[in-house]
């Protein structure tokens, strides 16, 4: 749609030409949700594809991926044979409603800022213990955990201004054996639960990350792979009654029956 209160784009080569944040402005990345809604109090768009961040580097310490890549570049990655859960970069990428358009245009960054519970690079990151670097206006940039991003629906921890620049997803995660499982009342649509599982291939150890089903991530961190009534008692402790999400996409004690029921699949799949 047309955006009639936006009287001025800028097109800036470096975010320091940006170094005041005021009331009105807003960053622009792929704007498939931008142009979806009317911006009453946006008055200009700030484009980030003129910086110009290559989307993704290899490094040897993980995966570097710039807030402004696609998700149709991260989609495409061939990864190292050796990171053997990158083929969740693929099934995040195709776990949301998801157009021609959306899957070119769409940023990695603009879905975690959108930071809907159903955000799916939102999962993926969380999933493979990503860190996010964080730019704001003034003050040195800052890091942080992946899973403390998204305090609620729609919600995080940006300051006014503040520039998510990139995610960094470590080798240590990326080499990992994972599982996956994702429901949508609708196909290929909004998730109504999406549960992943990661274990190291040298260690005991599980991770188990819900999405989608919760207003915000929840991770749950094991030293050993955990018995069945193990794994059911850490849920019953770390997710609430009020951190279910009901919506049109599933009410909370659907989604909270599919996050036990794959939580426990996950489990027996990374058992073997
Ligand atoms: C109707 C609808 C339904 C959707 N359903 C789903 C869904 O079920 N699951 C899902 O995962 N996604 C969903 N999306 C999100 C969508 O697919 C895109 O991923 C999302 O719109 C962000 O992409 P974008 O790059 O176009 O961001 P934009 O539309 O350009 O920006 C989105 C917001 O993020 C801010 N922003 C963007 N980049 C940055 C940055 N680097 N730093 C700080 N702020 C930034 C913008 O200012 C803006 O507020 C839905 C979108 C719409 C419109």
């Amino acid at each position: 749609m047309n955006l009639n209160t936006v009287t001025e784009i800028k097109r800036p080569i470096s975010a320091d030409e940006i170094p005041e944040w005021r009331a009105g402005y807003a960053w622009l990345a792929g704007g498939t949700w931008l142009f979806s809604t009317p911006q009453i109090d946006t008055h200009t768009l700030i484009d980030l594809e003129s910086l110009h961040w290559p989307a993704l580097k290899v490094t040897a310490d993980g995966l570097e991926i710039a807030a402004t890549c696609t998700i149709a570049e991260l989609e495409q990655f061939q990864a190292p044979a050796a990171w053997t859960s990158a083929p969740l970069l693929k099934l995040c990428s195709h776990a949301l409603l998801m157009s021609f358009k959306i899957y070119n245009a769409a940023t990695v960054g603009g879905n975690i800022c959108m930071s809907l519970p159903a955000g799916a690079m939102i999962s993926l990151m969380v999933s493979l213990e990503g860190t996010y670097t964080l730019w704001p206006r003034s003050g040195r940039p800052r890091k942080l955990a992946a899973l403390e991003f998204v305090t609620g629906n729609h919600k995080n921890v940006l300051e006014p201004g503040e520039l998510l620049r990139s995610i960094h997803l470590p080798a240590s995660a990326l080499e990992k054996r994972f599982a996956f499982r994702r429901n949508s009342l609708t196909h290929l649509g909004r998730s109504a639960a999406l549960v992943a599982g990661t274990r190291s291939k040298t260690r005991d150890d599980f991770l188990l990350t819900v999405t989608a089903a919760t207003v915000k991530p929840i991770q749950l961190r094991f030293d050993r792979l955990p018995s069945a009534g193990a794994l059911q008692r850490a849920i019953d402790a770390a997710i609430h009654d009020t951190d279910w999400f009901d919506d049109v996409h599933g009410s909370a004690p659907y989604k909270r029956h599919l996050t036990y029921y794959y939580a426990e699949q996950i489990r027996v799949e990374l058992a073997q």
